[in-house]
């Protein structure tokens, strides 16, 4: 029974065709990733790209948090939203620092007039290994905290940009991995004093070695419901970027089309160079 629902599993993740582009990857400069935009009196949200002045789709972008921003959750209490002293963590910091992304927010695109009052970005779901964190510090060091998962998502995950406004964060996340943060915006209208949200949108994150970044059809996968494709079964998806290894090597991982499940009692890191974790199911 177990097998055959694996195999039902399998059968249906093949018969998943994404077709093959590449993520545009940002891993450096300064990039406005929630950048939000008016039409007409509706909200949308892009990416911006300061350096370049190019605004790119959210699903086309991948955001990168690479290796060298691997730190560890300090024992100063204020930081204990981000896990346990000592446990890992990575980190795109709200300053700028050579060869990482300085990624930020911005309503520059957002005209005066339009909306009264400031603009909601409320976090509305995370896919991926680990947990997600967006924070500031201040001139004393103490954190103020906008959204973390951590304690689950719900509306106390937002922060607030004035119209024509811009702002920068610390990116925080637990785990390496493939993460999907999807933000919706809202305010409200002057016009007439409706609230108007955009379109939920799923900005893309990559934590760690950038030569393991999935192709975006396997990132598709997470946003097609993956989770409930293992149909409450513990498990861990990965994509491995060649077959994994002879059998009896990885016992009990059983493979087909380069996806392999994990059972969970088996920890995502025992997994061969060259298999990433997609997603957790917990
Ligand atoms: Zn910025």
């Amino acid at each position: 029974m177990r097998m055959a629902k694996f195999g039902l599993l399998m059968a249906w993740l093949l018969a998943i065709s994404v077709p093959a582009r590449a993520w545009t990857v940002l891993s450096n400069g300064h990039v406005d990733g929630i950048s939000i935009g008016n039409h007409d009196g509706h909200l949308e949200l892009h990416v911006h790209d300061d350096e370049t002045d190019t605004e790119y789709e959210p699903d086309d972008v991948i955001f990168l948090v690479p290796p060298s921003v691997q730190y560890t959750v300090p024992s100063n209490p204020p930081f204990s939203f981000l896990g346990n002293p000592g446990d890992p963590i990575w980190i795109l910091p709200q300053v700028q620092i050579p060869d990482v992304l300085f990624l930020g927010s911005s309503a520059h695109e957002v005209p005066g007039g339009v909306f009264t009052g400031v603009l909601n970005v409320t976090l509305t779901g995370l896919s991926g290994p680990g947990h997600f964190a967006l924070y500031q510090t201040g001139g004393f060091g103490i954190p103020t905290v906008f959204m973390n998962t951590r304690d689950g998502i719900d509306s106390s995950d937002q922060y607030q940009i004035l119209v024509g406004g811009h702002m920068h964060f610390n990116w925080a996340f637990s785990a390496e991995g493939l993460y999907g943060l999807t933000v919706k915006a809202s305010g409200t209208r002057q016009s007439d004093g409706s609230t108007v949200e955009s379109e939920p949108t799923t900005y893309h994150f990559w934590v760690g070695d950038p030569a393991l970044i999935p192709e975006p059809g396997t990132a598709a996968l997470v946003a097609l419901g993956l989770a409930g494709a293992l149909g409450g079964r513990r498990g861990s998806v990965l994509v491995c970027r060649s077959p994994p290894g002879p059998a009896g090597q990885n016992p009990g991982r059983p493979s087909a089309g380069g996806l392999s499940l994990l059972e969970s009692r088996q920890r995502w890191q025992t997994a061969r160079a060259g298999c990433d974790l997609l997603l957790r199911a917990k």
